[in-house]
């Protein structure tokens, strides 16, 4: 993945891979990763899932901070 995507919130129903969600908080949008010149979805996740992965790389990229 380069620096040509954007993220944006759709409603849960435009859900591109809904089985793929693993979402059970009864989240009303999904946040996507999409590739900023053909439009496809690359990442996709509930709000709360979301999150939780934001979290996680914030964690893993100060972890790479901390090992230079
Ligand atoms: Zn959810």
């Amino acid at each position: 993945m380069d620096h040509h995507f954007q993220v944006r919130i759709v409603g849960r129903e435009h859900a591109r891979y809904p089985s793929h969600l693993a979402c059970d908080h009864g989240c009303e949008y999904i946040i996507q990763v999409v590739t900023a010149d053909t439009d496809d979805v690359l990442l996709e996740w509930c709000t709360l899932s979301a999150e939780q992965f934001a979290g996680r790389l914030l964690e893993a990229v100060e972890l790479s901070h901390l090992s230079k």
